[in-house]
């Protein structure tokens, strides 16, 4: 096993260490990129689902055939996607920091440490997004939420409950049992609730537009039923009935921050159980059968769908695009962070 870089986010060193068994406090410096048997299919059919795997298979079965099942990615990840990676990284050593009785001084330039460190690596291509604008929204955000009223809930474990995996029985479908999977952001205990909270970054405001993306959408409340599920099993962590979203805005010269609740009452949730029986069903079938027709009405949607340039080519042509340009890489919701 080929060893990479960490930041040591208590002693603020730089070490190399095994990229599969690394944790608290080694925070990995760059991705690891395994390619291992996906352990989320059994007999080609995906029985374990994340909000990524499903959100993509509603999307287009064939974007889902070729991310999911095939593995596919881009050489180098989006400018978006890799800042977003390494925001949520800070966050999680900042919060795993307090946990751990570092004092906020130490916590707050051991992660501006760890921003300069992850900007680095972050590709060109977006100047709002680069090592500069890392770091800043690392340090402005913090600032903001010094003295966070939404307070991190604290596992028996006595470490945070940041980046939280969960692989869960759900229902069974067609004589297989399902899981839900997936890592929650943080948990946190706000207005007396236990909220599961989430961050996400926009070059746009943080206004009504921006908040109003996140529902209905399919993420959020796979996490609230992960939460029920988590209670029921653990009692650890109180049912949680919203998503506590932090929006961080990214400018070329500055950041700005808003905090919205977004509530899931119990009979919208009872609604998307029954689409999750639809589409998991759905994504199931094209698994047996090895159909995964294109969606065509949702190639031009956020910009344009990545696989364009596979997919306007003639089928017979495609596999080798794929070969010459993107490389494969497993998504695999059973392995934790
Ligand atoms: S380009 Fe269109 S058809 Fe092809 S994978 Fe993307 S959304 Fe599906």
């Amino acid at each position: 096993m080929t060893s990479i870089l960490h930041y040591n986010a208590i002693e603020d060193t730089i070490v190399e260490a095994d990229p599969t068994t690394s944790s608290f406090p080694l925070i990995p410096l760059s991705r690891h990129e395994h390619n291992n048997e996906n352990g989320s299919f059994k007999d080609g059919v995906q029985f374990a689902w994340d909000s990524t795997s499903l959100g993509t298979f509603k999307t287009c079965p064939r974007k889902y055939y070729y991310e999911i099942v095939m593995g596919y990615q881009h050489k180098v990840l989006p400018p978006a996607l890799a800042f977003g990676i390494a925001i949520h990284l800070l966050f999680q050593t900042w919060h795993q920091l307090l946990a751990a009785d570092v004092d906020k001084e130490t916590a707050l330039l051991n992660c501006v440490r760890l921003a300069g460190l992850l900007g680095e690596k972050l590709p060109a291509g977006d100047t709002a997004r680069r090592k500069e604008q890392l770091i800043r929204a690392c340090v402005w955000y913090l600032d903001q939420f010094w003295d966070d009223p939404a307070k991190t809930v604290i596992l028996s474990t006595g470490k945070a409950a940041v980046e939280y995996s969960f692989t869960l029985p759900l229902f069974e479908q067609d004589g297989i049992e399902i899981f839900l999977c997936g890592h929650i952001d943080r948990f946190a205990k706000w207005g007396g609730r236990v909220l599961a909270a989430d961050y996400k970054t926009s070059k746009y405001q943080l206004d009504q537009k921006f908040f109003g993306k996140f529902k209905p959408v399919t993420q959020f409340p796979i996490y609230v039923i992960a939460a029920h599920l988590i209670a029921a099993e653990t009692q650890e962590l109180a049912s949680t009935d919203g998503i506590l979203l932090d929006g961080i805005q990214v400018g070329v010269n500055f950041n700005r921050y808003n905090r919205h609740v977004i509530p899931f009452s119990p009979e919208e949730i009872n609604e998307y159980i029954e689409g999750l029986h639809y589409w998991i069903g759905r994504g199931m079938d094209c698994c047996k059968t090895g159909t995964f027709p294109m969606n065509e009405e949702s190639c031009g949607n956020y910009g344009g769908c990545d696989f364009r340039e596979i997919c306007n080519k003639p089928p017979a042509r495609r596999e080798a695009y794929l070969k010459s340009g993107w490389i494969q890489r497993t998504w695999d919701p059973l392995q934790s962070r």
